[in-house]
């Protein structure tokens, strides 16, 4: 299973949770991560990783 780590770069620009809905919501401009929803989805998450333009979030 993977981790997910958004950093604090974030710019809320929503990529993330276009690409993967289930595993990411934008709050307050900022991308948050449902944990419960990684299993499954790992793809998705590793398309958001791809694509979101400030390199905010982490794979591990
Ligand atoms: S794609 Fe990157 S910058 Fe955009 S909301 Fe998601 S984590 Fe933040």
């Amino acid at each position: 299973m993977i981790d997910i780590k958004v950093l604090d770069n974030c710019i809320g620009c929503g990529a993330c949770s276009t690409l993967s809905p289930e595993v990411f919501e934008i709050n307050r401009n900022f991308a948050t991560i449902n944990y419960d929803k990684i299993s499954g989805h790992e793809e998705s998450c590793i398309d958001a990783a791809l694509f979101c333009p400030v390199g905010a979030i982490k794979l591990y």
